[in-house]
Parts: C-alpha cells; structure tokens; sequence
C-alpha cells in the first residue's frame, strides 16, 4: 500500500471512517494471511512425513540385518499381530483374500495397507490408503 493512501483516504472520507477501513483492511489481509499460513504449514508437515518415511525406508534398506532383528522383536512382544498378519498374507498369496486397487475409506485409488480392526479374525481386514 502505497503511503500517500491513508492520507487521500482520509481526506475523502474523514479519519474516522479511514481508520475503520485501513483496520478492516488489515484484517481481510491477515485473514487470508493465516490461510496461507495454514496452507504452508500443511505442506510442510506432509513434506516432512514424506521424508522421515523415505529416509526410514533407506535406513530399513542398508540395514537388512537390523531391521529383521528388530521386526522380530516386534513379532516377539505383539504375537497376536505377527500371526494375523502371517494368516492374511498367507491368505493373499492363497488367493482367499484379494488386496483391493482402492482405499476403502476414501474409495479413491491406492496402494492399499491392511489394517487388522481384530487380530483375533485374522481374515477380516480393512484396506486403506497410506496417506490419511
Ligand atoms: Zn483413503
């Protein structure tokens, strides 16, 4: 905004009502401001989990060894997922369980994850894309 504005303003409409309109005018610009705002950070924190995902995806590369011992770890501590989980691709690589080309919550097309709502029905699993 130019500096001469505030004063042309003033002289046509009077300083109140400059004021007013220079005050809502400062409002509009931070409310679309914050939106902007908003709209960067959501890009930022996608970005970010993006990277932290790709970056523990290399890590899980170059460090086969590792990253085996400690999924068993995990197999060790949650048993009841590791055979969920055993049953369901089992049943993939059987053909009794197909994995679906859409996300089932959001219909739109994915590469699905399976999800276990019940480890104890290891054949009841929901698909989801990886992103929401
Ligand atoms: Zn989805």
């Amino acid at each position: 905004m130019s500096i001469g504005w505030y004063r042309k303003l003033k002289e046509q409409v009077g300083e109140v009502e400059a004021k007013r309109r220079q005050r809502d005018q400062a409002n509009r610009w931070n409310a679309e401001h914050r939106e902007q705002q908003r709209e960067t950070q959501r890009n930022r924190i996608a970005k970010n989990r993006e990277m932290s995902r790709k970056r523990r995806r290399e890590w899980a590369a170059e460090h086969k060894e590792q990253e085996a011992a400690a999924q068993r770890r995990r197999n060790a501590a949650h048993p009841e997922k590791y055979k969920a989980r055993r049953a369901a691709r089992y049943a993939i690589e059987t053909g009794r369980l197909v994995r679906p080309e859409r996300c089932q919550e959001c219909g739109e097309p994915a590469k699905v994850q399976m999800h276990h709502p019940d480890y104890s029905k290891p054949l009841m699993v929901e698909w989801k894309g990886g992103t929401e």
